[in-house]
């Protein structure tokens, strides 16, 4: 028997009989097999005593490669699984998962596991860890395995999808767990490691599958990585709109009440009616005529737009009115505004014509997609549409864009990018089928940045399926790319619709359609706001402006109810804590409410007219009248506009 190894540089091993994983890194280096934590065999993460026979090429993974760390939190993961099935007998575990973001194990008992458990599940594997127990590994007898598993359901369906007679395993005592590329060779080497978290998954993602515990956690090879992680972790954590959203009281989505259908709770309510009344107000400004019209609409509608041949897969099912009425609840405001344009014979001397709404619509996202405010099912989209003759695309597109980058500005939003979203000419189910408007279109967008003189990237496949877009990508907390603006270019619903204006030749011309979203939905930019501002939302946009405090209820309440009085008169949102509760923790709790203003009101300021202030993050306390705070909170809520 001979064989060679190959190595990454290309150089090769000659063997003559069977080795280790351990023994080819050793022979490499003596440093080298004592560093080892696995192999990657032919592209496959193998563990250190997989067994090579035959001409292979060999990666030797250690802790510095991302597969090693893998391996490592996979080996965390079988630990967590051996002592909660030791601590609770009659658990059953489903799927396993380590990866770049740590690890879970999925996790089913009549009483559910509770995030309070965890720290006692901490302390057994710290134990296990410290005893330092070999983790065993074999080749299993299917049949044997099903044996084990016979009163598991998940066990048993994921031992079905393995192929073949024989099952790769681990053992470490009594306990058994199969699917696992590699693990370490003893538990003794998990030092690093946090569980991190509980929450519900539905088995296999499936929503009508049972819901399971997912315990989630990580682990490193060093501690002060583990340490960062945590830390960046905790940030995440406190950016996290659904995270403020809670702890402010902002807005719920209750799956039991419907997934991705969020309930605006009053604080939540009043940023974004601050933020509707200000784009309504932009928008006038800017020339757009503000229209409502029906989330409802015939199918017909959506099938002459196209969306129901393209788009069909993010829509509601179609309601049967049973009179051969098929009502759709739409996905987008386009057939809706085209209605309003259509209601009357157009000129060139309408053009361009700017139609806004906020406009309500529907998308069925995948339930995994949801998120919070970020990612829903029922959404309000600062939507308008602009109709314009050929000769105006330009000038209309960059006059959005000036809107948009105005609106940034006025909400401190300064980190984003540009995005020229294409068509992909291959998907011909997503995209209509007209070669010649796409390239004119793409090119028209792609000139206007140029002139501009604006850096963008690229996307193929990510257009709207009648038309190329310019789309400004933010980041959220979680450190995903979302899209909050968009600009679409649409020679396509124009001609559809049979859209015309009667031109300076008295001919009738085909107008062009500009889609556009400022803001975008209300839902991702309060979403986006709450995560920039970290809930500490600026004055002009604050639920709550000033929260009053009266030292004594009794003594000072009356006081307090006046100033809140003079502060609503002039359009502040103030409100009076005249509950029982000591002035410490109102003035603490107003802090972690994040309010701009505090007003503490005591015998002096009474007796002065005066107000006792402090500003939100500062500890200072200045007394001053209540003329001169009212003048304060006015320039305050006036500065966020840059003009
Ligand atoms: P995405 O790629 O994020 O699904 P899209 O490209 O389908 O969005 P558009 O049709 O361009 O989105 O929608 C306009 C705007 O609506 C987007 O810019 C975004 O701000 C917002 N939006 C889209 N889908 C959702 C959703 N499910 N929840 C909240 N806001 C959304
Ligand atoms: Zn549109």
């Amino acid at each position: 028997m001979s064989f060679s190894v190959t190595l990454p540089d290309g150089s090769k091993k000659e063997f003559d009989k069977a080795v280790s994983v351990k023994d080819v890194a050793s022979s490499i280096a003596t440093s080298l097999g004592k560093a080892a934590v696995g192999a990657k065999v032919n592209g496959q993460v193998k563990p250190l005593d997989y067994e090579i026979d035959s001409d292979v090429e060999i990666a030797i993974l250690t802790d510095k490669d991302e597969e090693g760390l893998d391996i490592l939190r996979a080996t965390a993961a079988f630990a967590l699984e051996a002592v909660a099935k030791k601590k609770y007998p009659e658990l059953r575990l489903g799927e396993h998962v380590a990866d770049e973001g740590g690890f879970y194990v999925d996790t089913d008992k009549k009483d559910q596991i509770k995030v309070t458990e965890l720290p006692e599940l901490e302390k057994a594997m710290e134990k296990l860890v410290k005893s330092g127990q070999a983790i065993e590994h074999v080749e299993m007898d299917k049949s044997e395995l099903e044996d084990i598993y016979k009163d598991d359901p998940y066990k048993s369906e994921l031992l079905k999808k393995v192929e073949g007679d024989k099952v790769d395993a681990y053992k470490l005592g009594d306990f058994v767990d199969f699917g696992f590329d590699a693990l370490l060779p003893n538990t003794g080497k998990i030092k690093h490691f946090k569980l991190l978290s509980v929450a519900g998954a539905y088995w296999l993602g499936k929503s009508s599958n049972p819901m399971l515990q997912r315990i989630f956690g990580t682990a490193f090879f060093k501690e002060a990585a583990l340490k960062d992680d945590l830390k960046r972790r905790a940030e995440i954590k406190e950016r996290d709109h659904r995270t403020i959203g809670r702890d402010l009281d902002l807005f719920f989505v209750d799956p039991k009440v419907g997934a991705g259908l969020p309930y605006w709770m009053p604080k939540g309510a009043t940023i974004r009616r601050v933020v509707e009344r200000y784009i309504i107000d932009r928008e006038v400004a800017d020339g757009y005529q503000h229209v409502y019209t029906p989330v409802l609409m015939n199918l017909d509608a959506y099938k002459t737009s196209g969306h129901w041949a393209h788009y069909r897969d993010d829509m509601f099912p179609p309601m049967d009115m049973g009179d051969g009425e098929m009502l759709e609840l739409r996905p987008m405001n386009c057939p809706s505004h085209i209605q309003i344009y259509k209601h009357h014979i157009r000129s060139y001397r309408d053009l361009p014509l700017r139609v806004a709404e906020l406009g309500m619509m529907h998308r069925y996202e995948k339930s995994g997609a949801l998120s919070g405010l970020q990612r829903v099912r029922e959404m309000t989209l600062n939507d308008g549409h602009t109709f314009v003759a050929l000769d105006q695309v330009q000038d209309e597109f960059a006059k959005i864009l000036k809107l948009i980058m105005d609106v940034y500005k006025d909400f401190d939003i300064t980190d984003y990018y540009f995005r020229l979203s294409y068509r992909d000419p291959k998907n011909t189910e997503k995209y209509f089928a007209n070669d010649e408007m796409w390239e004119r279109s793409q090119k028209m967008l792609k000139g206007a940045m140029d002139d501009l003189g604006l850096d963008y990237v690229e996307a193929e496949g990510e257009a709207a399926f009648y038309g190329p877009k310019l789309d400004i990508q933010t980041k959220t907390a979680l450190g995903n790319d979302e899209t909050m603006s968009t600009i679409q270019l649409d020679f396509m619903l124009p001609e559809r619709f049979g859209l015309t204006y009667v031109g300076q030749d008295g001919e009738e011309h085909r107008p062009v359609m500009i889609h556009r979203g400022i803001v975008g939905t209300m839902e991702r930019f309060i979403a986006y706001l709450t995560e920039i501002y970290k809930g500490a939302f600026p004055t002009w946009l604050a639920p709550i402006q000033a929260e009053i405090i009266p030292v004594n209820n009794d003594a000072h309440g009356e006081y307090a109810e006046k100033v809140r009085q003079e502060l609503a008169k002039r359009g502040f949102r103030a409100e009076v804590d005249n509950r029982n509760e000591k002035m410490g923790y109102k003035i603490r709790e107003s802090q972690t409410q994040k309010v701009p203003y505090t007003l503490v009101l005591g015998d002096e300021e009474m007796k002065n007219g005066s107000v006792n202030v402090r500003r939100y993050g500062t500890d200072e306390e200045i007394s001053k009248s209540l003329d001169d705070f009212i003048k304060e909170i006015d320039a305050d809520v006036k500065s966020y506009s840059r003009e």
